[in-house]
C-alpha cells in the first residue's frame, strides 16, 4: 500500500461539491487598482510599437533573468528561440507548483496577478504568440477563480486579445515537467515527452510553444520599465557572494517566520535564517535542509554557508530548483526525510519508463532497512539518474544520496562526513 500524501482526485471533487473548498478570494490588487497604478501602460507601449521587441529582450538578457520554475534556462535566450520559429506560435503558463515546499507562486497570484498577466502579454507580442494556456493546480481553488475574474477584466478591456485559456491541473505531480504539462493540456494522460524535439519547436499542439512559469513572468515589468527609464535595475542590481539577480524562496521547516522571501540571489541559508526568518524555533538547532525542494537534495548544516543559486550547489549533489527551502533540526531524521520524499517519487512516477517506475519503488524498500546497502542504492541512484526520461525519475535519488553522503550515521553506513550523529 502506497502512502498517500496529497489528496486524491475523489476526495477534491468530494470536498467541492461539499462547499468545503469554496474559499474566500485574497486580498489581491485588482484590475482597477493595478491599472491606477500604471500597471499594463509598458504592455500598451509595446504593443503599440513604441517599444521595440528586441529593446525588452535585451533588458530580460542584462537583468540575467532565468526560467524560475526550476530549471533556470535563460528567458531572453527563450523568447529568441520560440520567436525564431515559424507561426502559429504558442505559449504554456505553468502554476502548477507541486514540488513539496513551493508556494512562491500562489504568493504572487494572491498578491498582484496583474503584475504577472502583464509579463505574459508582454511576452506575446515580443515572441509574437497565437494563443495561451495558463495550467493552474486544482488544489488553488480561490486563486483560479481570482484569476479566471481578473483575465475577464482584462478581455473585456482589450477585446481583441489573443485566445486566453485557463486550464486545471488535477493533483499529478509530474504535470509541472513542461512536456507533461503540455500533454495534459492537450486532454491527454501528463507523461514527459522525449527530447529532442524540444517545445520551442514542436510544443502544444505540435507548434511552437513558450513555456514559462507564473513567477518567471511576474518579474518582466519590475525588470523592463526601470531599464528603460535609466534607473537602476531592482532586479539585476542584486545579489550577494558573487551571484546576480533576486530569489524568491519558498521557507519552510523550523524556523520561527517561514514564508516567501524575496531576497539577494546567492543568500546563504543561515543568513536566510538569520535575517529574515527570525531564527530557528525556540529549543531547536539546524542540523540539515533542503534546498530545492525534495528534488534538490540535503545539505548539513556544516554547509549552510554555501551561496543558494543557480549552479552553486552541483558539487554537493543538490540544485535549488524553484528556491523551497525546507530546515530541519536535531529533532528530525534526514533518513525519515529521504524515505518520504522516495515514496512521493515512487507514487508521483507516471510509470512511462523503468528505472524510473521500478527504481523508486525498489529505492523506497531498500530506504526502509535499518542499515542502508550503500552499495546498491548508489548503484540504482546512478542508473535512474541516467537512464530516466524526464526529471522526476533522474532527481529522485538525490534526498536518498545526500543521506548517503552527509547523514551515513543514521543509515549504518561509514562515511567521511558524518553530522552531528545521534
Ligand atoms: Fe514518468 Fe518517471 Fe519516466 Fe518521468 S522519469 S517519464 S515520471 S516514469
Amino acid at each position: 500500500q502506497k502512502p498517500v500524501l496529497h489528496a486524491d482526485a475523489d476526495s477534491v471533487a468530494a470536498a467541492v461539491a461539499s462547499g468545503e473548498r469554496d474559499e474566500p478570494l485574497p486580498d489581491a490588487i485588482r484590475f482597477d487598482a493595478y491599472r491606477a497604478a500604471g500597471g499594463y501602460r509598458l504592455w500598451q507601449a509595446v504593443r503599440s510599437g513604441e517599444i521595440a521587441g528586441d529593446t525588452v529582450i535585451a533588458a530580460l538578457d542584462a537583468a540575467g533573468l532565468r526560467g524560475l520554475g526550476g530549471a533556470g534556462f535563460p528567458a531572453a535566450r527563450k523568447w529568441r528561440t520560440v520567436a525564431a520559429q515559424p507561426a502559429p506560435r504558442l505559449m504554456a503558463v505553468n502554476i502548477d507548483e507541486g514540488e513539496p515546499g513551493t508556494f512562491k507562486d500562489r504568493h504572487y497570484l494572491e498578491t498582484d496577478p496583474h503584475r504577472f498577466i502583464e509579463g505574459m502579454l508582454i511576452a506575446t507580442h515580443v515572441v509574437g504568440i497565437d494563443g495561451i494556456w495558463i495550467y493552474i493546480r486544482d488544489e488553488y481553488p480561490a486563486l483560479r477563480r481570482l484569476l479566471a475574474g481578473e483575465l475577464d477584466r482584462v478581455r473585456a478591456a482589450w477585446p481583441d486579445l489573443s485566445p486566453i485559456e485557463l486550464r486545471r491541473g488535477a493533483g499529478a505531480y509530474v504535470c509541472g515537467e513542461e512536456s507533461a504539462m503540455i500533454e495534459s493540456i492537450e486532454g491527454k494522460r501528463g507523461m514527459p515527452r522525449l527530447r529532442p524535439p524540444y517545445v520551442a519547436e514542436v510544443g502544444l499542439f505540435g507548434r511552437p510553444t513558450l513555456e514559462h512559469n507564473l513567477e518567471t513572468l511576474w518579474w518582466v515589468r519590475d525588470i523592463v520599465a526601470p531599464a528603460l527609464a535609466g534607473g537602476p535595475d531592482p532586479f539585476a542590481s542584486r545579489g550577494r557572494n558573487g551571484r546576480q539577480g533576486l530569489r524568491s524562496f519558498s521557507v519552510s521547516g523550523r524556523v520561527l517566520r517561514p514564508g516567501v522571501v524575496v531576497t539577494d540571489a546567492g543568500i546563504t541559508l543561515r543568513e536566510l535564517v538569520d535575517e529574515h526568518c527570525g531564527g530557528m524555533l525556540p529549543g531547536h538547532e539546524l542540523y540539515g535542509y533542503f534546498p530545492g525542494g525534495a528534488s534538490g537534495g540535503m545539505l548539513p548544516a556544516r554547509l549552510a554557508d554555501v551561496p543558494l543559486d543557480f549552479d552553486t550547489l552541483g558539487a554537493y549533489g543538490c540544485f535549488i530548483g524553484s528556491a523551497a527551502i525546507v530546515v530541519f533540526s536535531q529533532f528530525d531524521r534526514a533518513r525519515v526525510l529521504a524515505e518520504n520524499a522516495m515514496e512521493f517519487f515512487a507514487h508521483e512516477s507516471c510509470g512511462q519508463c523503468t528505472p524510473c517506475r521500478v527504481g523508486t519503488a525498489k529505492a523506497a524498500e531498500l530506504m526502509k532497512q535499518p542499515t542502508w546497502d550503500a552499495a546498491l542504492l548508489t548503484e540504482l541512484g546512478t542508473l535512474m539518474m541516467d537512464a530516466s526520461i524526464c526529471g522526476l525519475g533522474q532527481a529522485a535519488p538525490n534526498p536518498m544520496q545526500s543521506v548517503l553522503r552527509f547523514f551515513p550515521h543514521e543509515v549504518g553506513v561509514a562515511g567521511e562526513n558524518e553530522e552531528g550523529a545521534a
